[in-house]
């Protein structure tokens, strides 16, 4: 057996065969020279791909929203072009070179001409004509490119990294589990995993290595060798030969074990000993969440992250989009609060047809709030599609990575002109809905008295607070080390938060992935934590573990940890204390 160990982001077990999921796959081109006489055939078979590719494109366009339309229309026009397949046939007929090579080599000499343009316009068809060419190139060679939501057998998905753009398209009921070179707890391939239930191990840093020469040596020839990736400690197992019964076994006893606790525990309350009622909510990225959400015991949805419904289509989501999707999460819901956070866009969750800037720094750049405030009509849609939706339920609104009080009542603004907008077209929204804000920067915890006076709420956003605190970027492997949740400064700036808005008298609440550790559960009720979000996934732990915890020792255990001067120090009172589950 061969065990890597990385970060264990969504718990259970799987066993399936390995898939590498790569998003370029260099294509192999081979170079001979033909005979004369075989220019023709070799001709015709560039004509039958030019027509494939233009069938494929135009599929294509008509599976495609209107405004990204741009980008496969120039790619029509590119395979028309007379230069290029002029060149083409140049090279086939004077050098006589196979055609793959012909297209190839063409492609190359025009995109390093356009690439090095100082005009932006040739530089942009230089990705255009690279693009077009690796298609005419994939159908001459009959390669197939698989994506993951064209998966049509069970798999343990290998990747260096997995955009969230290519989660959400994934044919999830065929990804058994993940493993990633890349990541924290807190990257969004890591969030949604968990949201998917799907088990998943990051910050490997070489499984895709070893899964490519386990394939190469010939050791996964058909693709049928099996891995086993552990959601629970963080394990992946190659080669498992003769033990593989064993692990059937232990997927199979595991998932029975997970089925039964979350059936026991769903119906009982989320109560201290000492008769403490917390609310338990669930963190959803998509409407389908919701399914999971109530299964699990959810009693509310504290953090719609409502930026992957821009995400899955790659542009700013219409009104109408937006509205029914809202409308579906708070119906469902049936009465109980949903929390839809305005959209996160920016940092890893880039949409490419929205914004022309390339940014060096985009986890400090237009990310969240600051993206929204710079374009005031696709934030004034999403606030007109939540309002109108509002009607159905119990919504709540929220602002994400709130840094300044200004910023803050800018999207406070913007919200009353969304009103006002509604109202002139007749359309109806619910009174008094409650806007709060996330507290994940670590200005906004030391200011959070001044936010808490236009803040219905607070709900402290640790993946960002961490990654901002500490200087850790959230999805880099080689810095995770130090992505502590313990560190003294992340535990004041939380303190600092919930007492900020005690003061105000407002609510805090926690949606960042330490609500949902059951390591902290106990730390954070002493600390005054008032409501709970996390994947649906982890609630039933987390409720298990309020239950055997009464509020005075956990205000005691708040107390000792106070004093703590480091990470370290903190987890030592904690298992001290017998608060380590
Ligand atoms: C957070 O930062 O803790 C959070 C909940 O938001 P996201 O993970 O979507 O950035
Ligand atoms: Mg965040």
């Amino acid at each position: 057996m061969m065990t890597l160990t990385g970060i264990p982001v969504s718990g259970g077990v799987a066993l399936a065969q390995f898939f590498i999921y790569r998003e370029d796959v260099p294509l192999d081109i081979p170079r001979f020279r033909i005979q004369r006489e075989i220019v023709q055939v070799e001709w015709d078979r560039f004509c039958s791909a030019v027509d494939m590719a233009r069938i494929e494109i135009e599929v294509a366009r008509s599976n495609t929203l209107k405004e990204n339309n741009e980008i496969l229309d120039a790619h029509l026009l590119m395979l028309e072009d007379p230069v290029f397949s002029n060149q083409v046939k140049d090279r086939l007929e004077k050098q006589l070179l196979n055609i793959e090579c012909a297209v190839s080599d063409t492609t190359r000499e025009i995109v390093q001409k356009l690439a090095t343009s100082p005009v932006e316009y040739f530089r942009e068809r230089a990705m255009d004509i690279a693009d077009v060419a690796q298609r005419i190139l994939r159908l001459l060679l009959e390669v197939k490119r698989e994506t993951l939501a064209d998966l049509t057998k069970d798999v343990i998905v290998i990747a260096r990294d997995i955009l969230p753009s290519d989660m959400l398209t994934m044919n999830k009921e065929r990804v058994k589990g993940i493993a990633l070179d890349a990541g924290s707890k807190t990257s969004h391939a890591a969030i949604l995993a968990k949201t998917f239930g799907i088990p998943a191990v990051v910050g490997l840093s070489r499984v895709t290595q070893e899964a490519l020469n386990r394939q190469k040596a010939g050791k996964n020839e058909k693709n049928t060798e099996l891995v086993f990736v552990n959601g629970e400690t963080g394990e992946v197992v190659f080669d498992l030969s003769d033990r593989i019964a064993t692990y059937k076994t232990l997927v199979q006893d595991f998932r029975n074990y997970r089925k039964k606790t979350t059936e026991f525990m769903v119906n009982l309350p989320a109560e201290t000993l000492d008769g403490r009622r917390v609310t338990l909510n669930a963190n959803i990225e998509i409407p389908e969440g919701v399914e999971q959400a109530l299964a699990c015991g959810a009693e509310g949805i504290g953090l719609y992250r409502s930026e992957f419904l821009f995400l899955t289509s790659g542009q700013p989501a219409e009104e109408e989009a937006q509205f029914n999707a809202y409308c579906k999460v708070i119906k469902e819901m049936d009465g109980r609060p949903v929390t839809i956070r305005t959209i996160d866009i920016g940092g890893d969750k880039v949409i490419s047809n929205m914004v022309d800037t390339v940014e060096k720094n985009p986890l400090l750049g237009a990310r969240a709030i600051r993206f929204s405030l710079a374009f005031p009509e696709i934030f004034k849609t999403q606030l007109r599609a939540i309002l109108r939706s509002s009607i159905f339920g119990d919504v709540r609104i929220m602002f994400p990575m709130i840094s300044c009080a200004v910023e803050l009542r800018r999207a406070l603004f913007f919200l009353e002109e969304a009103k006002d907008e509604c109202r002139k077209r007749g359309q109806t929204f619910a009174k008094n809905i409650a806007v709060g804000c996330m507290i994940e920067v670590p200005a906004a915890a030391e200011i959070a008295d001044i936010l808490a006076e236009d803040s219905a709420f607070f709900s402290i956003g640790t993946n960002d607070l961490i990654q901002y605190s500490l200087a850790v970027d959230r999805n880099n492997e080689l810095v995770n080390y130090l992505a502590q949740p313990f560190h003294p400064a992340v535990l004041r700036f939380i303190k600092k938060t919930i007492d900020a808005a005690h003061s105000a008298n407002i609510k805090a609440s926690m949606c960042g992935e330490l609500a949902g550790d059951a390591s902290a559960t106990a730390l954070l009720l002493g600390m005054g934590l008032d409501e709970f979000s996390m994947a649906a996934s982890s609630i039933p732990r987390i409720k298990k573990v309020i239950r055997t915890v009464s509020m005075k020792d956990c205000r005691i255990l708040a107390e000792k940890v106070r004093e703590c001067k480091s990470d370290q120090e903190v987890k030592d009172v904690l298992e001290r204390n017998k608060a380590l589950p």
